[in-house]
């Protein structure tokens, strides 16, 4: 190594997941500048400490990349916590907030709450002028200003990828002005490394057990669903939704699309692939939630080149009402998450807080479950923390410095009670989250926690 090389921070005596394709493990880890010097044995970390490093000594604790929630309305959140959407609280009737005051404490309250739980960055999944006049007041225009302002006080306590909206969320949007918000969209911000719009969320449809989503086949009551762009017909309206994703597509923007019903994954798939194929651009497109993913349309995704975020916390919560909705064939619960792994898609499990809440251990847990007995569960812990790390960090276009423990690499840090391997999957949510770094900088400790986070 090189002798001018010293560590800011050092933290050693515990298991560090790397988190890479390999799963390199490690006992200790270096930091400089707010960036990953090495990664190693103790041994091998010694030479970067000199009298002005600060060394934590974990005692066996475990070290995991900052967690990355990649569908995770914050705004919404902060105006609920402690409440969500399906716990004792919600869901709760109308304003949540009501003044640019209330709006942007909200964004800090969920920045406590995600800091205290090792997340260190957050897709923030529709915020935009189409939800000026929303019920909640947790998604308009002042809320994309209120991001901006608190990213130049410094004041957000993750990194944040935004996703901008020309409609309502989870409801109607028209078409014209996706396509005039697409146009007109400014995406110009300070750092985008902390905080960067993306691209744009687009609703496609509702969900299965509303009988909402947009189906192939028909639901106990003889309906199949219908999209929520305008238009007269399936047709038009399947038609628009295609338009909407090319224009997003050629202005350069990151498409996420809430999709849930099948028809809705076969058109949107299908419009991706064709302004790819038109315009090939690496911009990972994805679609959130995937509830009713069509077996074929799987592999489909990955040759595109996209992604899908999906919940597999929900999934356990609505699976029985989808089926008695859809009342037919059923997919079984450990879908979709089953068909986009074995399609190799690069998909994230998300939280989709506060419908539930943003607690990356239950969801690894619940999606664990799904899947059902692993032949190698360390294999497969490995496999769900990476999507919820190194895959998001592919999500946000970051691989190459987020994600994994990689040197090089950003400072992003959760540190657990314990090691993940030593409890399981299932172990999971005993672990207490004791410490978050972001970019080398402590953002949570669990020894002066100041907020309650709800947790037991
Ligand atoms: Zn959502």
């Amino acid at each position: 190594m090189n002798d001018d090389v010293r560590a800011d921070l050092v933290l050693r005596g515990g298991r560090v997941h790397v988190l890479d394709a390999q799963d390199t493990r490690a006992q200790a880890i270096a930091i400089g500048d707010g960036r990953i010097l090495a990664v190693g044995a103790d041994t091998d970390i010694e030479p970067y400490i000199d009298a002005g490093t600060d060394v934590v000594e974990l005692e066996g604790r475990a070290v995991l990349p900052g967690i990355n929630d990649s569908h995770l309305h914050a705004s919404w959140l902060g105006g609920m916590w402690p409440d969500t959407v399906f716990g004792a609280g919600g869901p709760r009737e109308g304003a949540l907030v009501h003044d640019d005051a209330q709006r942007r404490e909200a964004i800090l309250r969920a920045g406590e709450v995600i800091a205290s739980l090792g997340i260190t960055s957050y897709t923030e999944p529709g915020i935009g002028p189409g939800e000026d006049d929303g019920p909640t007041g947790s998604f308009g225009q002042p809320v994309l200003d209120l991001y901006r302002t608190l990213d130049a006080e410094g004041l957000l306590r993750a990194r944040v990828n935004l996703l901008l909206v020309f409609g309502l969320i989870d409801g109607p949007a028209r078409t014209q002005a996706i396509l005039d918000g697409i146009r007109d969209a400014d995406t110009t911000v300070r750092d985008p490394a902390r905080f960067r719009i993306a691209g744009v969320k687009i609703f496609g449809d509702g969900i299965p057990p509303m009988r909402n989503a947009y189906i192939h086949g028909r639901y106990d009551d003889g309906t199949h669903g219908a999209l929520l762009l305008d238009g007269g017909d399936d047709d038009e309206r399947e038609a628009h939704l295609r338009t909407a994703i090319v224009a997003a597509h050629e202005a350069g923007l990151q498409v996420a699309v809430h999709a849930t019903g099948d028809r809705t994954i076969d058109v949107v798939v299908d419009a991706v692939r064709r302004a790819v194929a038109q315009h090939p651009a690496d911009l990972r497109h994805y679609v959130v939630h995937a509830d009713l993913l069509p077996r074929d349309t799987a592999p489909l995704l990955a040759e595109a080149g996209m992604g899908a975020t999906i919940q597999a916390g929900i999934a356990a919560v609505t699976s029985e009402w989808a089926a008695a909705a859809t009342g037919g064939p059923v997919p079984t619960p450990d879908w979709p998450a089953r068909a986009l792994f074995d399609a190799g898609v690069p998909f994230t499990l998300s939280s989709d807080a506060p419908v539930l809440p943003p607690d990356w251990r239950t969801e690894i847990a619940a999606a664990d479950r799904l899947l059902g007995p692993a032949a190698d569960a360390r294999a497969r812990l490995h496999e769900l923390l990476r999507r919820y790390t190194a895959v998001p960090a592919w999500q946000d276009h970051a691989e190459s410095w987020k994600g994994t423990l990689e040197p090089g690499k950003v400072a992003d840090l959760a540190v657990l009670s314990d090691d993940p391997d030593a409890v399981g999957a299932q172990g999971l949510p005993t672990l207490r989250i004791e410490r978050t770094y972001l970019g080398g900088e402590v953002v949570y400790d669990a020894a002066s926690a100041p907020i309650a986070t709800g947790e037991a």
